[in-house]
């Protein structure tokens, strides 16, 4: 029998992401909110180690949103389910070449394509945040969302048939059982090089915002209209001594 089912038998049903175990109101469609919760990456300081990664999955499969599979983790062709990806790149042409590591998650767009397409209402952007988030107890894995999301940062957990995403960490940041230093994303927390910065991209004093402005952020694909709240900080361009062959100026 399929894991998710033995688990709806034994009663272990699991709950959907929510704040103090309340359902939180729906934005409305293209509605423009007052508070934006976000991630700033900054792709000059990343170095791909992935530890946001684990901490992605180790924090969500222990906490409401998982346990989130894994598909034959030893295998030649392991997969699983990841709210938070680091695809490495190389960039120009050799010898003169940069390494971009870039970690993608859900982007929670203040016009999230991903929502009006879902059928049952399970797919839903938070009026008090701005972060979208899945009702599990209402999705029926049709995928929908996935195809309609232009970044590709759904993830369809296999084993239980449900959509999954990035819940910004939603059972974590408002948590006043942890210590204040701790209610942040678990990628946040883990990051060595400082490379995530959450907070309210609609303060213009919170840091996420300042460094949006001072370091030129940027947001993915803008030409889609879907305006992501998350955003990222250029990497600085260095390159190889110009006398070097395929050298660039810095
Ligand atoms: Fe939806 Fe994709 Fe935007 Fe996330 S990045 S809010 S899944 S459209
Ligand atoms: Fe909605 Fe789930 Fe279908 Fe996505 S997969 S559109 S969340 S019912
Ligand atoms: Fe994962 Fe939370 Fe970071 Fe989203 S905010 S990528 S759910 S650790």
């Amino acid at each position: 029998m399929m894991q998710w089912l033995k688990d709806l038998m034994a009663g272990n049903f699991v709950p959907s992401p929510r704040v103090g175990g309340q359902p939180s109101v729906r934005a409305e469609p293209g509605e423009t909110l007052a508070r934006q919760l976000a991630l700033v990456i900054d792709l000059n300081v990343c170095v791909g180690c992935h530890a946001c990664v684990t901490s992605c999955k180790q924090w969500n499969t222990s906490g409401s949103a998982g346990p989130l599979a894994d598909e034959k983790p030893y295998g030649a062709d392991p997969t699983g389910t990841f709210f938070n990806r680091v695809q490495t790149y190389e960039a120009g042409a050799f010898p003169g070449t940069d390494t971009i590591h870039f970690p993608k998650s859900c982007l929670h767009c203040e016009d999230p394509p991903c929502v009006p397409v879902c059928p049952t209402g399970a797919s839903y952007k938070r009026k008090e945040d701005g972060i979208v988030l899945v009702d599990y107890d209402k999705c029926i894995g049709c995928k929908y969302c996935a195809w309609a999301c232009p970044y590709g940062a759904r993830e369809l957990d296999e084993e239980r048939q449900v959509m999954t995403k990035c819940t910004l960490c939603v059972d974590r940041i408002y948590d006043e059982a942890l210590p204040k230093e701790d209610r942040k994303p678990a990628c946040v927390k883990a990051c060595p090089t400082g490379a995530r910065i959450f907070g309210d991209v609609k303060d213009p004093d919170s840091d996420a915002s300042k460094a949006v402005r001072e370091r030129g952020g940027y947001s993915l694909m803008p030409e889609w209209e879907t305006r992501p709240a998350n955003q990222y900080l250029p990497r600085r361009v260095t390159g190889a001594p110009a006398d070097a062959p395929g050298g660039r100026t810095p």
